[in-house]
């Protein structure tokens, strides 16, 4: 149950959100996956020594399921990191990092499960532990001088049906692709969990591949059969494909700021010098595009799609009108430009 003040905040971001967000997208269009791909996915067909019973112990549980009594999300903006393999660029100095949530995890991954309010004894596996390990919990990389892996497992102890339905939904708006894994459905025998591949990060091709299972509506299974148990909405699906595109699918740890996606209805959007239309054009961005956000300024006021708004957005080479972009918030989501 929800008290009734919670009830009513929700009930006004449920209204804020339809407001700002763009539901439904018929463009959504994910290419099946191809054959070497699928030969990347977890086998059900033998037993899976990394989501055991035994590994996925959950710690002594708090009474978090009252944070998954809603399906709402608030935007969580990526963090720079500094990737210790040494590929991302020499200029990106990390801006402070709350403390991890639980070690192994990524930074950004840590924040997004914040955000979503679970709590650390819930999550049962991240790097993975099995002597045996089929490796999709492997470590992934390290970032500011820690391991991790995309892949995380979290308990349901304690929740209900319609609690893990919103935990689902969380997460997915949150950038992961993310299962549970139920006994005997979809596919998947073994310990009920959520198996959950945070998708703004650098990863192992078998995590790519399930990712872009999860994007197909696939259940991430040597399988590959569609998954069922939960249908995740057109704004979780945009906000786990955002988060690929600012990973280069997958490939990169560069992928610091907030996803947001340009929508004009038709024309190109003009990139400025500056948080004006009387500052120089140095560009257009297309309608639909996908846009990295780094930094947010106050300037002129600008009336577009999503309504009237003097918030500017800085994306890759200069300025954007907030009012033409889909950011999940009408408030200032990202830090201010300097
Ligand atoms: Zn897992």
């Amino acid at each position: 149950m929800r008290s009734t003040t919670v009830a009513f905040v929700s009930a006004l971001l449920s209204l804020h959100l339809l407001a700002c967000v763009a539901e439904d997208d018929p463009d959504f269009v994910e290419p099946p996956l191809t054959a070497e791909e699928l030969a990347l996915l977890p086998d059900d067909s033998v037993v899976d020594v990394e989501h055991t019973d035994d590994v996925l112990v959950a710690g002594p549980a708090e009474d978090d399921a009252a944070a998954f009594d809603d399906d709402e999300a608030w935007p969580s903006y990526d963090v720079a990191v500094v990737d210790d393999d040494g590929d991302a660029p020499a200029a990106v100095t990390p801006i402070a990092n709350a403390a991890l949530l639980r070690w192994g995890l990524h930074p950004r991954a840590s924040d997004a499960l914040r955000a979503a309010g679970v709590a650390a004894w819930r999550i049962t596996q991240t790097i993975g532990n099995a002597p045996a390990s089929a490796g999709y919990h492997a470590q992934d990389g390290s970032v500011n001088g820690h391991p991790y892996s995309a892949a995380t497992d979290l308990s349901v102890s304690g929740l209900s049906s319609t609690q893990i339905h919103n935990l689902l939904e969380k997460l997915g708006k949150l950038g992961f692709a993310a299962w549970y894994r139920k006994n005997g459905v979809d596919g998947w025998t073994g310990a009920n969990h959520i198996h959950a591949v945070y998708a703004n990060c650098k990863m192992k091709t078998q995590l790519r591949a399930q990712v872009r299972s999860w994007l197909v509506g696939r259940n991430g299974l040597v399988s590959n059969r569609a998954y069922t148990w939960h249908a995740f909405s057109a704004a979780a699906k945009h906000a786990v494909q955002n988060k690929f595109a600012q990973s280069h699918g997958g490939t990169s740890n560069g992928g610091a700021g907030y996803p947001g996606r340009i929508n004009t209805s038709g024309a190109p959007l003009t990139i400025r010098a500056g948080a004006s239309t009387s500052t120089a054009a140095l560009g257009s961005v297309a309608d639909g595009a996908y846009v990295t956000i780094t930094c947010q300024k106050r300037g002129q006021s600008i009336s577009g799609t999503y309504g009237t708004s003097t918030l500017w957005d800085h994306i890759a080479g200069g300025y954007v009108a907030d009012a033409y972009v889909s950011t999940g918030s009408d408030g200032q989501i990202a830090p201010t430009c300097d």
